[in-house]
């Protein structure tokens, strides 16, 4: 069950690693089930070296299961704290008043989360598609 480009990247001595980028010396060499690119993951015990992915035992099939840290943690597109807007910054990124928002998050017309604080927190994408219905 070895990725395509898995015998190809197997022999090279000069591969580098997919997460981190640095070359990846044969002792820590392993390949990611999910994107099928070499990672660094330390198999001596007596060589010091900082994996990159991991490899767990696939109970059902008692075969080992390989990920780089990329593939076990994959970028967030949404849902980032990139994506989270506090009510000034909403209103500033789509020219709105800051009021306009925090009334519509008050009756419940645009998704948001208010903070014990009080300050108003929204998702850049619910703020996008309001003001897209506002027109
Ligand atoms: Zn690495
Ligand atoms: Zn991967």
């Amino acid at each position: 069950m070895l990725h395509p480009t898995a015998g190809t990247t197997m022999t090279s001595a000069k591969t580098s690693c997919s997460v981190c980028g640095e070359f990846i010396a044969v002792h820590m060499h392993a390949l990611c089930n999910a994107c099928g690119l070499p990672y660094h993951l330390n198999q001596r015990n007596d060589i010091p070296g900082d994996d990159c992915g991991q490899v767990w035992i696939n109970e059902e099939f008692l075969s080992l299961e390989f990920a780089c840290n990329t593939c076990l943690a994959p970028p967030v597109e949404t849902g980032s704290l990139d994506d989270i807007l506090e009510a000034g910054e909403a209103a500033e990124a789509f020219a709105l008043p800051q009021s306009t928002l925090v009334s519509a998050a008050e009756a419940g017309a645009l998704r948001h989360r208010k903070t014990a604080s009080g300050v108003y927190l929204f998702q850049r994408g619910d703020v996008a598609d309001f003001a897209r219905r506002r027109g």
